[in-house]
């Protein structure tokens, strides 16, 4: 504790946190957006003009003091469709303008929030000034994730359907806790987490109707990985002790557990074992083709942890890992979880779209032959938006064993089915959102062609891409890794070119953010956004190779 300050360090970190300050009027901005400070001109100008007249709007029309009308409470279909109408209309000039603005925001920490009242409004706001507080500034300040020109973190594809289906949602305003507060919320996720399962190739055990696998939607990966890793801990103190009561599997010394993970693995799970009380042994990946965990060097690491006394219990492969969307080779691992009893998950959170595709089937083909519990991202690559992250296990009592609770208030769960598979028994939450609705919206909408074909978009454009820079006779970049999905990782021969490309393609309007590859600057052109053509493939070549000539 830094008894001076009142401000408690975090351990093992040896920084003292920074001290929140209340927002002030901000300086005018330099944007800083994921690592690149530019200035993107475009909607960031824009949004800087608007947050002004947005202010005088409001002064002009008393809008604190409003006389609207008190809105009804209950939904009016005639008010609900004139004023969906208006909201789709101003949807639609947003989407239309996204184009000609810049990637990155021009702004600075608190400067967006200072442009809304400190406290709530008294009095009811007229609908049209919240349409004009959606296109001045709330539009604005988000970070154009459908840009064509976005080609940062890994994509987030919003669609039609996701978008559509957020306001049926919301309609039916179901809270599911179990099959009764909302059967078709429970068997539709039943449904849709099989179709997903079979689009992947990932095998009939994991599927519902197997009755012993199966598939919960979850907000995301991390979280996902951390209901895991508990279940992980949860399973081997029950397995060493097999006399043990239920409620003492969960208070049992785990100090000695060992989770494996490769060093590339998403820093999620490295948190999801911490919460989960696990010790996380990051294994260093190779580098060669693009940066593999290798059994003999899990093995290794697992026998070094033996003879100090340790106990492993789970291994995290990784397909398509976060920097440079390397993968680890599932089916090498077959063995292990026979022969040293580990739970084995894969987090395949972006990358597991690819095995929708013919080409990476074989992969999706080892998940069912070897894993516990795989994960796998819908809002990523996969057109179903935030938040769609899929968790299948192979036996839902796993689940269950540690997630079951109920109370005299709720309803009797009746027999367990796999219709009625009582989901708030699968992870934490009891109350969950309908999200099925929107997965299941999206693949009718598109059927598992038109998914198909996005995903394979993205690649072709990568493909593309890739071997352009390949053939570049001047050796002018250089690729650090061998990627095979959206991701293109690329450099130029030394770290300032590489930091200059980046500025430069900034400036031009891109999202690309940099990132270091073995200790060198790299750039990580992640394709996929559903605005990406190749036109604009081929125009960031020409802008690439502009800068370096
Ligand atoms: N795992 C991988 C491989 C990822 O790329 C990411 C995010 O990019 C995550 C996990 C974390 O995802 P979430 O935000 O759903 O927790």
């Amino acid at each position: 504790m830094d008894a001076a300050r009142g401000i408690r360090r975090l351990p093992g970190l040896g920084r003292t946190p920074r001290r929140i300050e209340p927002t002030r009027r901000p300086r005018i901005p330099t944007a800083s957006a994921g690592g690149v400070r530019a200035r993107t001109g475009g909607f960031g100008v824009a949004a800087l003009g608007s947050v002004g007249s947005v202010r005088s709007v409001r002064r002009r029309m008393g809008a604190r003091e409003s006389s609207a009308m008190a809105p009804p409470k209950k939904v009016d279909g005639d008010i609900l469709v004139k004023l969906g109408q208006q909201t789709l209309e101003a949807i639609s000039r947003f989407t239309k303008s996204i184009p000609q603005q810049g990637v990155w925001k021009d702004v600075e920490p608190g400067q967006l929030a200072a442009d809304f009242a400190k406290e709530p409004p008294v009095e009811p706001t007229e609908y049209g000034q919240i349409l004009q507080k959606l296109e001045t500034t709330i539009f604005p300040g988000a970070l154009s994730w459908q840009h064509p020109k976005f080609m940062a973190y890994y994509p987030s594809s919003s669609s039609v359907p996701a978008i559509l289906s957020e306001t049926v949602i919301a309609s039916i305003g179901s809270v599911g806790l179990q099959w009764k507060s909302n059967p078709i919320g429970t068997e539709l996720e039943v449904v849709v987490m099989d179709w997903v399962a079979q689009f992947l190739g990932i095998g009939p055990a994991f599927h519902h109707t197997s009755g012993v696998g199966g598939g919960i939607i979850q907000n995301t990966a991390g979280e996902a990985m951390l209901n895991i890793m508990i279940c992980a801990r949860t399973r081997m103190h029950r397995r060493l002790q097999p006399d043990l009561s239920w409620e003492d599997a969960f208070h049992q010394d785990s100090s000695s557990f060992v989770v494996y993970i490769s060093d590339q693995a998403h820093f999620s799970v490295e948190k999801a074992c911490r919460l989960a009380g696990l010790r996380c042994r990051r294994v260093a990946a190779r580098l060669e083709g693009n940066f593999s965990l290798q059994p003999s060097d899990v093995k290794e690491a697992m026998e070094k942890d033996r003879a100090a006394g340790l106990k492993p219990v789970a291994l995290v492969l990784t397909y398509g890992s976060t920097n440079t969307s390397g993968t680890d080779d599932i089916a090498a691992f077959k063995d292990f979880a026979q022969e040293d009893d580990l739970w084995i998950h894969v987090d395949a959170a972006y990358a597991g779209a690819a095995w929708s595709l013919d080409e990476f089937k074989k992969d999706s083909q080892a998940v069912s032959e070897v894993v516990t519990s795989v994960n796998m991202n819908g809002s990523k690559w996969f057109l179903c938006g935030f938040d769609s992250a899929f968790l299948w296990v192979r036996d839902r009592q796993l689940l269950l064993d540690v997630f079951s609770a109920s109370g005299v208030y709720m309803a009797d769960a009746g027999e367990l089915s796999i219709y009625n598979p009582e989901f708030k028994d699968w992870s934490v939450p009891l109350g969950r959102r309908f999200r099925a609705l929107r997965i299941w919206m999206v693949f009718e909408y598109f059927g598992t062609s038109g998914i198909r074909s996005y995903i394979q978009q993205a690649i072709d454009q990568a493909n593309w891409l890739r071997e352009r820079i390949e053939e570049e006779p001047k050796g002018l970049f250089e690729q650090p890794v061998t990627t095979k999905f959206g991701l293109v990782c690329v450099r130029c021969p030394s770290d300032e070119a590489t930091l200059g490309l980046a500025s430069r393609l900034s400036e031009l309007g891109y999202g690309i953010a940099p990132s270091k590859i073995c200790d060198r600057d790299a750039l990580r052109i992640a394709l996929g956004s559903t605005a990406t053509t190749q036109a604009h493939v081929e125009q960031l070549w020409k802008d690439m190779l502009a800068f370096v000539q």
